[in-house]
């Protein structure tokens, strides 16, 4: 009876043994992060749509502060911690950039991600950039698409809730355009502040600059333009990098490129040219090549030091190879949601082209996730030698228990 008993522990004992594994190993699985989420072109169009209907957001201006603290309001409603970097200049005494952190495993090593939340209105080209108190734009396409769209990426990184391998700053800079031709300094005021005075300077950064996009790939030349001489079939989206072949335009305004600025910059390219043909970006529209014009925030990135890109699409006056009908909206009165549309043939092909852009961003996202997951992957592989040992201690358990109980069990027939 009493060896009866013991059988009867022993094989209690190896059962609460195996259910304690089999728990374990459970919550280790549940435990892997998985992406559920993705950012949506429709999304990023109503953001876009709520920036312009603050009106004229030039800086020092009602409607600029009301835009900014509507960011951040959604920024907050997403689950963010929000930081507002204000600062002043010559021209602007209620400047403020909002920014938001997600703490990666590297402090050291930030991928900042950037729109510019403002907007400037001038007289048409030939004049240029003349201001005057009629002139006002809605700046739907420069910057409420990279704004828009930057926002919507930050609902999309906080369902993920998991923690990159770098840490990833998202910023929506204020006075980024420049003032006009009366004006005493230039634009990208915000970037600068940033670069100047909140990277700490053990910091890596790598920049991407949301700036005018939407009018690119997929979405297609519409037939009055190809009327008008454009032989192109959809507008480009551009990436325009730190130069691996010619550094010209940066080292005309001061820049001394060391080898690691070039070395970062190959690294760039290859990473989102590498990046678009995992996507299936056909390499005719979605380009990436030489930055050698500057013209948006990424130039104090660069000129900084730091490796940049700038995501755009159609854009004016800036020609590039094989261009024949590059014609943006921007900085004009007619900068509107209607005229987005317009251009791109309807809502929903404003939508596609604001997608390309944040299918780049999401994924290099998510190939920094990857990484860290990589991590928790060898974690997951050591989980599963743990599982592979438990295994065999369960059936080492088991086997002697099985000899231990079946020695009792045949002394208790001898016995009896
Ligand atoms: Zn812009």
């Amino acid at each position: 009876m009493r060896n009866r008993m013991t059988l009867f522990i022993l094989f209690i004992f190896l059962l609460s043994f195996l259910q304690g594994s089999i728990g374990n190993q459970i919550q280790n699985e549940s435990s892997a992060p998985e992406v559920t989420d993705w950012p949506e072109g429709s999304n990023a169009y109503d953001n876009l749509v709520t920036m312009t209907q603050f009106g004229y957001r030039k800086i020092d201006t009602t409607a600029n502060e009301n835009s900014r603290n509507w960011i951040a309001t959604q920024l907050e409603s997403y689950g963010y911690q929000v930081e507002r970097q204000s600062f002043t200049t010559d021209e602007c005494d209620n400047c403020q950039n909002i920014v938001v952190t997600i703490n990666g495993t590297l402090e050291k090593d930030w991928i900042v991600v950037g729109a510019h939340h403002d907007a400037i209105c001038y007289s048409p080209p030939p004049l240029i950039g003349i201001t005057y108190p009629t002139c006002t734009s809605s700046g739907a396409y420069d910057d409420a698409t990279g704004s828009g769209a930057l926002l919507e990426l930050a609902r999309t990184f906080a369902q993920w809730n998991i923690t990159p391998e770098h840490t990833w700053k998202l910023a929506w800079w204020d006075y980024e355009e420049w003032q006009g031709s009366g004006s005493s300094e230039g634009g990208g005021m915000g970037s600068l502040h940033f670069v100047e005075q909140q990277i700490p300077s053990d910091v890596n950064v790598t920049y991407l600059n949301l700036d005018m996009f939407a009018l690119n790939w997929p979405v297609e030349m519409p037939t009055a333009m190809q009327l008008t001489g454009c032989d192109e079939d959809y507008w480009t989206l551009y990436m325009f990098t730190s130069p691996v072949e010619d550094w010209s335009y940066y080292e005309d305004r001061g820049l001394e490129v060391t080898e690691e600025m070039e070395a970062n910059a190959v690294v760039l390219q290859s990473q989102l040219t590498e990046l678009n043909s995992n996507l299936s970006h056909p390499t005719d529209w979605v380009r990436v090549i030489d930055d050698t014009k500057g013209n948006s925030d990424h130039y104090n990135f660069i000129m900084n030091g730091y490796a940049a890109t700038w995501l755009r699409g159609q854009h004016q006056y800036a020609y590039e190879e094989g261009d024949t009908c590059e014609q943006t909206p921007k900085h004009a009165q007619s900068d509107s949601v209607t005229t987005l549309n317009t251009m791109a043939g309807g809502r929903t092909n404003v939508e596609s082209g604001l997608q390309t852009g944040m299918d780049v961003i999401a994924t290099m996202a998510l190939w920094d996730r990857n990484s860290t997951v990589d991590n928790s992957d060898e974690v997951i592989i050591a989980q599963g030698e743990e599982g592979v040992t438990s295994v065999i201690a369960i059936l080492g358990m088991l086997t002697i228990t099985t000899v231990f109980c079946l020695v009792i069990w045949r002394q208790e027939k001898e016995i009896f």
